[in-house]
């Protein structure tokens, strides 16, 4: 564990939390054991299950990275992240590449009656000093202990074999025939004979009670 990576990421991410703690152990583990070189390029693909604070700090310390598309969102809320290595080779687009599944499974430290009742006056809007105070104790408690654990503490971790997303490819942009705005053509809508972008199509076709 490297505590300069949780600044890194805290400069990117805008603060230090739980989350992203967990977003430095997760990318820490990954390249640890699955791709000591950080990957100059695509290569390395990885699918996060959740839009949480962790994925800001995975996509800085590994470089999968949601612009470059190595990088693919499944919102289903899970703390599971799965990073593939692209199979190379002529058949690389069909083939199953080398994977490893890290899911978090972290068991929060033991909280006091009073912890409890201070997060419970906090959640409930209470912005008084002692309750401030004592819900970031609470939250530095808690990354600590995510930075302290060790990985058996932490994750669950799994070696498969899974093919990769498909890469994103490269389509024409046509002009939505309601707003002009160009929009790749495979992200449109038909309706009424019109091709529309999705704004455009969702506003047409939802329905006005
Ligand atoms: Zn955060
Ligand atoms: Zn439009």
């Amino acid at each position: 564990m490297d505590s300069g990576n949780l600044k890194k990421a805290a400069l990117f991410h805008g603060h230090v939390c739980p989350g992203l703690a967990i977003g430095v152990r997760v990318a820490e583990l990954a390249l640890k054991e699955f791709f000591p070189n950080r990957p100059q390029d695509e290569e390395i693909v990885a699918v996060v299950e959740n839009d949480s604070c962790a994925v800001d700090a995975i996509q800085l310390l590994t470089g999968c990275t949601l612009g470059k598309g190595n990088l693919i969102l499944k919102d289903y809320g899970k703390q599971v992240y799965t990073f593939i290595k692209r199979p190379e080779g002529p058949k690389k687009s069909k083939a199953a590449g080398e994977a490893i599944r890290i899911s978090v499974d972290l068991r929060p430290p033991e909280e006091s009656p009073k912890e409890k009742e201070m997060w419970r006056r906090f959640s409930e809007g209470d912005r008084a000093e002692e309750v401030v105070k004592a819900v970031h104790a609470r939250r530095s408690k808690k990354i600590k202990a995510i930075m302290k654990a060790s990985d058996d503490e932490l994750f669950r971790v799994n070696r498969l074999n899974t093919r990769p997303p498909c890469r994103a490819r490269v389509v024409p942009s046509v002009r939505c025939e309601k707003c002009g705005e160009k929009t790749m053509e495979t992200k449109m809508g038909l309706t009424g004979g019109r091709k529309l972008c999705r704004p455009c199509f969702e506003k047409e076709t939802s329905c006005r009670n």
